[in-house]
């Protein structure tokens, strides 16, 4: 018999963020109410990240910081 896991009982915490592209406020899931994020029109080698896809097809990364 597998255990399930356990799933988070904490809600998705949700920030609006801007397209570094077209500046469109996109919605994004955070993990951590308390991080700050970076918006990156590109993705870095460091750094715990996000892909973000906007409405208008432009894809940009979200940082914690
Ligand atoms: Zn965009």
């Amino acid at each position: 018999m597998e255990r399930a896991t356990a799933a988070s009982p904490e809600p998705a915490l949700e920030t609006e963020v801007a397209c570094p592209h077209c500046e469109r406020s996109v919605t994004i899931s955070r993990p951590d109410r308390e991080a700050d994020v970076t918006v990156r029109p590109y993705v870095a080698a460091y750094g715990s990240h996000s892909t973000v896809h906007c409405p208008a097809g432009h894809t940009f990364w979200v940082y914690d910081c």
